[in-house]
């Protein structure tokens, strides 16, 4: 059995995926085939497809981590779940037998693995994964707002919940308006009850960031030192917790903007990972940094509960065929999107 998906035989630009026909994988013990409905795009995407140092993939490899649709074909020992089920899917693989995972701690598996980076993912008719990676979906939820929410609200969620512990009345900055996991974190700092300062870089990016609930948007395009606008607009404090996953590009004034024995979270780093600062601010304001990446099963399940109540959204920018994946590439690689660029399958 054959299955259409975006592949690569090699790294480089958008010009190296080609929508073409390879083997359909069979689920093993404890596995669930899927038959996939919706894909959503990561910068991830962009960044495995042009590979790093070190990075090792067995070609053709085939990007995306997001995705939903209906089980197709159940693995030996598969009892609690019906073919035709509709779900989402979890993309950190983790092996449930490591000291981490036996803590609850998949996301520092040993052998942990992530489904369109070092394995094959979800631009395609059919991807394998454990059933412990799949989340029944209610019929309220379609399967592109479900993509689109898996790995942004979950990797949102473990950073701001569990590794920051936000609490009700805290004050967050969220570095960046438009982005997937910027606009989970919007969402999830106003759930948790905080109040949101966003620095983004235009009207139509902040106008997004406020629908989805921010209470102080800031246009770094206007204003100087936005460290500093922060400061004024939160009466003259830095701000309890500070989100950036932008990195290089705005980390020296993140650490400006947070109050003394303030937290840093850090995902992930947009703008590039080499990071200059100074780091008197680190120590002279006793300030956190709380690097975390992806989310436990647990994150999981709590958070899409709240994305399957309807409390969280997904912002959802454009819709692509599944074989026009290297124009949505390249939509995301020019920043254009409003929340998250997602492929139907
Ligand atoms: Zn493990």
């Amino acid at each position: 059995m054959f299955l259409k998906a975006i592949l690569f035989d090699q790294h480089g630009g958008p010009e190296v995926l080609r929508y073409d026909e390879i083997d359909a994988p069979q689920p093993g013990p404890g596995e669930v085939q899927i038959h996939l409905r919706a894909a959503a795009l990561n910068h991830l995407d962009l960044w495995v497809r042009q590979g790093w140092p070190g990075l090792k993939l067995e070609f053709p490899h085939i990007p995306g981590a997001d995705g939903a649709g209906e089980i197709a074909a159940l693995g030996e020992n598969v009892t609690d779940v019906q073919l035709g089920t509709r779900v989402v899917i979890n993309a950190n693989l983790s092996c449930g037998r490591c000291e981490y995972c036996r803590d609850g701690k998949e996301n520092l598996c040993r052998e942990w693995q992530l489904l369109g980076e070092t394995v094959r993912g979800t631009y395609a008719e059919y991807v394998v994964v454990p059933r412990t990676n799949t989340m029944p979906l209610p019929d309220s939820v379609d399967d592109h707002t479900a993509a689109a929410a898996g790995l942004v609200f979950h990797t949102a969620w473990h950073s701001l919940i569990r590794r920051g512990d936000l609490q009700s009345g805290e004050s967050v900055l969220i570095v960046g308006a438009s982005g997937g996991v910027n606009t989970a974190s919007i969402q999830i700092a106003k759930y948790r009850g905080a109040k949101v300062f966003v620095v983004g870089s235009n009207a139509a990016k902040l106008a997004l960031a406020e629908s989805l609930g921010a209470d102080v948007c800031i246009d770094r395009s206007k204003v100087d030192d936005w460290s500093k606008s922060v400061y004024q607009a939160n009466g003259r404090r830095g701000v309890d917790v500070v989100v950036d996953n932008v990195g290089a590009g705005s980390m020296p004034l993140s650490l400006r903007a947070a109050r003394k024995g303030g937290r840093i979270l850090i995902v992930g780093s947009t703008s590039g990972p080499e990071l200059e600062l100074d780091d008197r601010l680190i120590f002279l304001k006793h300030l956190s940094i709380l690097g975390s990446t992806m989310g436990t099963l647990r994150d999981f399940a709590e958070v899409m509960q709240l994305v399957f109540n309807g409390i969280l959204k997904p912002a959802l920018d454009r819709r692509f065929p599944l074989e026009d994946a290297a124009a949505a590439q390249a939509r995301m690689a020019a920043g254009e999107q409003m929340g998250k660029i997602t492929l139907a399958i």
